[in-house]
């Protein structure tokens, strides 16, 4: 490929250091065989030396440059498209380019000395002897062998602690086999796959492949699609049909979902559906090593890989020819990047799918709204399944007015009474109650003080099961206190409710139901959220209780009840989204009841029964939600019909943050206001973050708004000088389209 080879003596470099520039180095002629675009190098910077990587050639000037010292990998870890699409995100959401292509590469590629290697792993097979070893662990662990028939290194590694010399033992003493496998680079690869069993499309199903195939069929340029489908219309067989017409056509597909851990059974249908079409397959996900995902990014890059499937991260994968990006659950928050270089991996898909000249598929049963106006815009092409498939009916949703069911048990009594019919009949029920813990915050019953991060200054959470105080953000722990801090009272109680203490009200009510528990807390373990979702497959639970974990994309057939404890919280949050994450949430929660044979019911409690979010809920209108969703948008300039930046000034000492922010604020007061209505950029603020206290941090926000995207971008380019202005320990962070303003 001439374009990736050297064509001058100097090359365009992304350092690893907060510089908003690329900058230039010369090339030592004893290097010149081995730069290329894609290259990690090491460079001088001032009196360091740091990483870099080689995002294309420059043109020598006057003024002497520095030599790249050294290149650290054999191989290129980009092409020179991909150098472009990383330059461009960074520059769209104001990132140093270094630092935005080291989150774009594999973790453990920023350090000089790092280089992962290939690693290598154990198989063991028990032999055909029938004795037992004689000592204890001896015997657990090549139990464990013989009940699997076999079992990696690294599985036991999982079970048992340093297990490598009593297997030496077993070895030795001719009860186990061993060989050096290479080590598998998917943990998924030991999961069952899903029988795939092929499926005629509906015609809408059709409909939508054929629009799809058409795009992709024509000589290769953009265009993207929403394929919007209530839960259960059948969205991944479409996907499916598209990535295969892409690999026939020689290209390369890339899928997205919101968490890949969270996603088995998508991750299960489609390795059955690729292991019988022989399509060479990559799972990026964060249970891998370092070493694992240098080895697979490497393998995307010189064109092994067919589909790539992975979080966010992977909208930066290598595909050398990528013909199809699939954004699965598109309205999913984990999409965008909360720290560091604040993407929006769903956003940068389209942004890759315009210059790579790729067909971009955003799915979801609810799109953002800022994906449905583009829409009804014609900026993609709204393809609808309207209908569950195999004539399935969407659930029966009802709301329940927890006002005219005061002082029952957390779960009212009509909510309860379906839970006892669902146990009775034998189906599964689904509990969403969105908050981990047992409840919220300990109250002093004295003085009506509540436990609090000292960090943070939010409630600390309290959890019975691991008898702690803990807090959500910075994970300070504490001890339970047996009185208050304030009065030394001793009546500390737990108030409000958590996913812990419904667990245990389930199973007072209920004593032979089979209860189970999916948040955080529980799935946090490797393996644990896999063996929740197997055992609700195999019908070994009856009542799984949950926070919003639960809503994601699970197919659970044998689920007839879904309940909402606490549809109110969320509502009430200071965000304009609020009514929109709480319409979307239980939208998707629904849409888990009545998925097989039988059909659904869901029971949402609430506080606010006359909420026009919860009223669409119900009956299934996201059209109507949307539109007047976006009415009310649209009068107030917010999303999608204006352009949000959102400046946050955070540091130890709250004066200085505060009068960093008034001056701040005032300086892009004054250099924004020019121009015409059109192109004013407004300045909210400041004012204390919803969180005014994070991890010890004072924080402030400034908000950034305009109907334009032109001159917000001229004003955060300006960004570099006002850093330059800030006092020392005050820290600007910039946050380009901001989803969350906590
Ligand atoms: P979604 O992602 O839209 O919620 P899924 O893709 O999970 O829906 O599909 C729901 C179920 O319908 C799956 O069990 C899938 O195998 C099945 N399915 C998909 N297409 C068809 C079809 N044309 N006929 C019958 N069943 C189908
Ligand atoms: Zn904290």
């Amino acid at each position: 490929m001439t374009s990736t080879t050297q064509q001058t003596q100097a090359a365009e470099i992304a350092v690893v250091a907060p510089l908003d520039k690329t900058l230039s180095y010369s090339i030592p002629t004893t290097l010149a065989m081995d730069v290329r675009i894609g290259s990690r190098v090491r460079v001088p910077l001032g009196r360091r030396q740091v990483v870099g990587y080689v995002m294309g050639w420059m043109e020598p000037g006057d003024t002497p440059l520095k030599d790249i010292l050294e290149v650290i990998d054999p191989h290129p870890l980009f092409h020179a498209h991909h150098a472009a699409f990383y330059l461009r995100a960074a520059r769209y959401y104001v990132c140093p380019p270094g630092v935005a292509v080291k989150t774009a590469l594999p973790a453990g590629l920023s350090a000089l000395d790092s280089k992962p290697s290939v690693l290598s792993d154990k198989l063991y097979q028990a032999t055909t002897s029938e004795e037992q070893p004689q000592g204890a662990r001896q015997r657990e662990i090549l139990n464990f062998i013989r009940s699997a028939n076999q079992a990696t290194l690294s599985q036991l590694r999982q079970q048992f602690s340093a297990p490598h010399a009593v297997l030496q033992r077993l070895e030795s003493l001719g009860f186990v086999q061993v060989e050096e496998i290479e080590r598998c680079r998917d943990p998924f690869a030991e999961v069952a796959v899903d029988d795939h069993q092929a499926v005629v499309l509906n015609p809408a199903q059709q409909q939508a492949v054929n629009q799809v195939e058409e795009a992709l069929e024509g000589p290769a340029s953009f265009r993207s699609f929403l394929l919007h489908g209530v839960t259960g219309s059948g969205k991944t067989e479409v996907y499916l049909r598209a990535i295969a017409r892409t690999l026939k056509l020689g290209r390369q597909a890339l899928v997205l979902v919101p968490e890949i851990a969270l996603t088995p059974q998508l991750v299960a249908r489609f390795r059955s559906w690729f292991q019988e079409h022989d399509v060479r397959l990559a799972v990026l996900h964060s249970g891998l090593s370092d070493g694992e995902r240098y080895d697979a990014w490497r393998q995307v890059a010189r064109g092994d890989i067919d589909v790539v499937i992975g979080a966010r991260s992977a909208v930066f994968a290598p595909l050398p020819d990528l013909g199809l990006i699939v954004v699965d659950e598109e309205h999913d928050g984990s999409y965008k990047q909360s720290e560091g270089f604040r993407y929006n991996a769903r956003d940068l898909a389209l942004m890759r799918g315009q210059m790579d000249e790729a067909v971009v598929l955003l799915g979801s049963a609810t799109p953002v709204l800022t994906t449905y106006q583009r829409a009804l815009d014609g900026h993609l092409t709204h393809l609808q399944l309207p209908e569950r498939t195999a004539e399935r009916k969407l659930p029966q949703v009802q709301l329940v007015d927890l006002s005219q069911h005061e002082g029952e048990s957390l779960l009212s009594e009509p909510l309860q009474a379906a839970l006892a019919e669902a146990l009775q009949a034998g189906e599964q029920t689904l509990l969403l109650l969105n908050r981990r813990g047992y409840a919220p915050f300990l109250l002093c019953h004295d003085c009506g003080a509540s436990l609090r991060c000292p960090n943070c200054d939010i409630t600390l959470t309290y959890s019975q099961v691991q008898s702690s105080l803990r807090c959500h953000y910075c994970d300070f722990r504490i001890n339970p206190p047996s009185s208050c801090d304030h009065c030394s009272g001793v009546r500390l109680l737990p108030e409000g409710m958590g996913t812990e203490r419904l667990e245990e009200e389930i199973r007072q009510n209920f004593p032979d139901a089979r209860v189970a528990r999916m948040d955080r807390d529980t799935t946090s373990r490797k393996g644990a959220h896999h063996r929740l979702v197997g055992q609700m497959m195999a019908g070994e639970i009856d009542v799984l209780i949950g926070t919003q974990m639960i809503a994601k994309g699970h197919d659970f057939p044998a689920v007839t009840l879904v309940g909402v404890l606490n549809a109110d919280t969320a509502l009430n949050l200071p965000d304009f989204r609020s009514a929109e994450r709480v319409f979307s949430l239980l939208s998707q929660v629904a849409g888990r009841a009545g998925r097989g044979d039988r059909p659904g019911r869901v029971m949402i409690q609430t506080y606010a029964a006359d909420n026009y979010a919860l009223d669409y809920v119900a009956r299934h209108d996201y059209q109507g939600f949307a539109e007047l969703e976006l009415s009310q948008r649209q009068a107030l300039d917010y999303p999608p019909f204006g352009y949000l930046v959102n400046l946050v000034l955070s540091g130890n000492d709250e004066n200085k943050v505060h009068n960093a922010a008034e001056q701040l604020s005032a300086n892009l007061m004054s250099s924004a206001v020019a121009g015409s209505m059109d192109m004013a950029v407004e300045v909210l603020g400041p004012a204390p973050c919803l969180l005014p206290r994070l991890r010890n941090k004072h924080r402030m926000q400034i908000l950034l708004k305009s109907v334009q995207r032109e001159p917000l971008r001229r004003q955060i380019e300006q960004v570099g000088r006002f850093r330059s202005q800030l006092p020392a320990g005050v820290v600007l962070t910039v946050d380009v389209d901001p989803v969350d303003m906590f």
